[in-house]
């Protein structure tokens, strides 16, 4: 793809777009059709080596020498340019991830709102002063890591970028960003775009690439101080055994089986749309997507009959065409959800959704697929399928639905659905995971709203003020004055 504003094949290092050292490039594919979409670079070791050595002189120069004021404001000159860009930029993701145009046009929208909010946040995070004993003056200092690296995934390149590279710049870092080889064309155009806001060279640097070339040698960097992941639970394992060597601080995001718990009190109409959209936005490849679903007995074929009919009425088809669901992101990620469903058994398939007519035959389309009878250590309960297929599971009470929501090893987020004010705080107490939604899923996604996980959904929060924290570090300064 040739485009008038970056060059899709080139790295962002040092403010300047470049070829990879290696000359070599790889060939990016559109999901919904199988057909090439661009080529892009296969950064390696020396290419990585360049962007942080840009980074490191990025913070000994224009970048590290502005204010924190100085530096919200060009975040929220990124963010009003990303605005700017919307359509181009949704007609980019969308193309590139497959994902239906409405769901990538709110990508864009909140990466340019994780900017604004973290340009607003810079001047107004702050170290404090400790009363301590006679004649000493004490105080902290926030203060940047220094160079921090990013490896992002390809289900949500442009939210996944907004929170983590937006929160590194807010805190001052300098940052390297390797975006996923299967998705990286929102990546590059927002590098054009920080740039074009005035980011200064060097505090924004992308290499793409592959996880074992690129990613590898980002993550194993001596020259880092940072790493923030997201991504599968065996390479988020890579890259904190690479942080540890290093002793570097690590943030990792890896995914989940996240349950929805739904009791014989529950406003059904009003879960409904969340019981099914949670777990097929973006085709289910979400880390926070709902593949579980667990509901009281009472109510049990009840929310089976809403939820199957609902399922019958969704169409899947290719990005543009802007339906509830596009294709998955790959062969490879097709072949891994239909063997779960081949491992399964049909008869506990309650429904599934309709193909659209006519789908170009290289797109990798799959029907959303919705089980019920599946018992809690079932495959189809416990592994993140990152695919669109949730399954029912019956419980009896509170106690039996807590022991089921909080036996996977993962523990992202959760959602209550109950009228029962006491049964809310209990749940919300007991459940092992890092957000509980009550009588809605996701909230909305806000920004403003602390995101990680439990177990092996990783550790450290992104998003929200506590983003800051986890972007900086704090720096005691003991005065004896007399
Ligand atoms: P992955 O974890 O391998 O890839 C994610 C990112 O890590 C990519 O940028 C990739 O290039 C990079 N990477 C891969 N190997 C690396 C290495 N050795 N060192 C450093 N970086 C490396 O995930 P995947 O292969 O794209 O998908 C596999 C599974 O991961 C999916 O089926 C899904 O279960 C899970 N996944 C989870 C999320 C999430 O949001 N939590 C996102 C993508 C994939």
């Amino acid at each position: 793809m040739s485009d008038t504003w970056f060059d899709a094949s080139k790295c962002l290092i040092g403010g300047k777009w470049v070829s990879p050292l290696g000359g070599e490039t790889l060939r990016l594919e559109n999901p919904s059709t199988g057909e090439e979409l661009s080529r892009i670079a296969r950064g390696q070791k020396a290419d990585v080596d360049a962007a942080v050595k840009a980074a490191e002189a990025a913070l000994n120069g224009e970048w590290g020498a502005m204010t924190a004021v100085e530096r919200g404001r060009v975040l929220q000159r990124m963010s009003a340019a990303v605005l700017e860009k919307v359509d181009h930029l949704a007609a980019l993701e969308a193309a590139d991830v497959g994902k239906p145009l409405k769901q990538a046009r709110a990508d864009a929208i909140a990466l340019a709102r994780y900017l604004e909010f973290y340009g607003g946040a810079c001047d107004k995070i702050h170290g404090e002063t400790i009363p301590y004993l006679d004649g000493y003056t004490v105080y902290t200092l926030r203060e940047p890591h220094g160079v921090t690296g990013h490896i992002v995934p390809w289900n949500y390149p442009m939210q996944i970028i907004g929170r983590s590279v937006g929160a590194a710049l807010a805190m001052g870092n300098a940052t390297v960003l390797k975006p996923a080889e299967e998705a990286c064309l929102t990546a590059l155009a927002f590098g054009a775009i920080a740039t074009e806001a005035g980011l200064p060279a060097g505090a924004l640097n992308i290499v793409p690439g592959l996880g074992a070339e690129a990613g590898a040698a980002l993550s194993n960097h001596t020259g880092i101080h940072h790493i923030s992941f997201t991504g599968s639970v065996a390479t988020g394992e890579l890259i904190q055994a690479a942080a540890a060597r290093n002793v570097i601080p690590v943030t990792l995001e890896l995914g989940g089986k996240s349950p929805q718990i739904v009791f014989d009190d529950a406003d059904l109409e009003a879960a409904l749309p969340f019981l099914v959209n949670a777990g097929i936005q973006n085709a289910g490849q979400t880390c926070s997507a709902s593949s579980r679903i667990l509901v009281q007995r009472g109510v049990y074929d009840k929310v089976c009959a809403m939820m199957a009919a609902r399922y019958k009425e969704l169409v899947v088809g290719p990005a543009e065409a802007d339906l509830d669901i596009g294709p998955l992101i790959s062969a490879r990620q097709k072949e891994i959800v239909e063997g779960f469903v081949a491992a399964a058994k049909p008869e506990n398939i309650l429904a599934q959704a309709q193909l659209a007519e006519g789908l170009p035959e290289g797109g990798h389309y799959f029907a959303p697929t919705l089980y019920g009878g599946i018992s809690p250590d079932d495959p189809l309960a416990q592994a993140e399928i990152f695919g669109p297929v949730q399954a029912i599971i019956p419980f009896d009470d509170e106690a039996d639905a807590l022991k089921i929501a909080n036996g996977t090893v993962y523990g992202l987020v959760a959602s209550i659905w109950t009228r029962d004010g006491a049964r809310q705080m209990r749940m919300a107490k007991k459940l092992k995971v890092g957000q509980v939604f009550i009588n809605n899923y996701g909230a909305g996604g806000g920004v403003e709203l602390p995101f990680g996980g439990v177990g092996k959904s990783g550790h450290g929060r992104e998003k929200g003020f506590e983003a800051l924290y986890g972007f900086s570090t704090l720096k005691t300064v003991a005065a004896h004055h007399g």
